[in-house]
């Protein structure tokens, strides 16, 4: 599971890394590993069955701040957000959420919600349905038993394949009703967006649960308050399906 982050970490970095120099230079800020919109339709794309949103369409000068996976539990960061009240989206992954941790998730999400990050952080990069399936499914029953709320949006490990055919068909039944992807990232208290751009109105940040969340944290709130922006609720802007 730690390799598996790390691969993240890699991916994000060098999202970073790659993208600023690219739209510097006027070329597609496209990256190799991720998938993500192109500059000319930035803020959702509709698959089969299920909406992809890289950034939400808003006139509200808002920015939504989600954490994935839950390897670490920091206390600074609890004590961060517990602060200022920030709405977190936490997209777990289900195989993290321990016994031990279920009271730790519950506390930072508490202005925001949980949500469905897979079981064991497969890839679903694939047409193969069974195995997408075992990484959503289980997921909601295992949250709502646990969190006493059924997720409805669901983030793909390594933001692979959020536009596959399977995939949508899939999450579907599963009853996801949002794949949420993102166009901003901090990791290690570094910043940067997809397309070397600012932060914008809709702008989806992408934190991990690492040992550097708090500050994370604070840089992610700090860069969206220099742009006149606040955090909100993502669950407030997309649509949950109908009870
Ligand atoms: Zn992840």
């Amino acid at each position: 599971m730690k390799n598996r982050w790390l691969l993240t970490g890699v991916v994000t970095l060098a999202t970073i890394a790659t993208l600023a120099p690219a739209a510097q230079a006027g070329s597609s800020a496209k990256s190799t590993q991720t998938a993500l919109p192109s500059a000319a339709n930035p803020s959702s794309a509709r698959s089969d069955a299920v909406p992809v949103t890289y950034r939400v369409k808003t006139k509200d000068p808002v920015v939504f701040i989600t954490i994935d996976d839950g390897i670490v539990t920091s206390q600074a960061a609890l004590d961060y957000v517990r602060k200022h009240k920030i709405p977190i989206t936490s997209f777990l992954t289900s195989s993290q959420v321990t016994d031990s941790r279920v009271r730790y998730f519950e506390r930072i999400s508490r202005w925001g919600s949980i949500q469905n990050h897979t079981t064991t952080h497969a890839s679903l990069d694939t047409s193969n349905a069974t195995l997408i399936k075992n990484q959503i499914c289980p997921v909601q029953v295992d949250y709502r038993r646990t969190f006493g709320t059924k997720p409805w949006m669901m983030r793909p490990p390594y933001g692979a394949g959020p536009r596959g055919a399977t995939l949508a068909a899939v999450a579907a039944r599963c009853k996801i009703t949002d794949i949420v992807m993102w166009d901003a990232v901090v990791e290690n208290g570094r910043f940067g967006t997809w397309n070397g751009g600012p932060l914008v109105k809709g702008s989806i940040i992408l934190l991990h649960y690492t040992g550097t969340l708090a500050t994370d944290l604070k840089v992610a709130v700090s860069v969206a308050r220099a742009q006149g922006l606040r955090p909100a609720d993502l669950a407030d802007y997309l649509t949950p399906p109908e009870k």
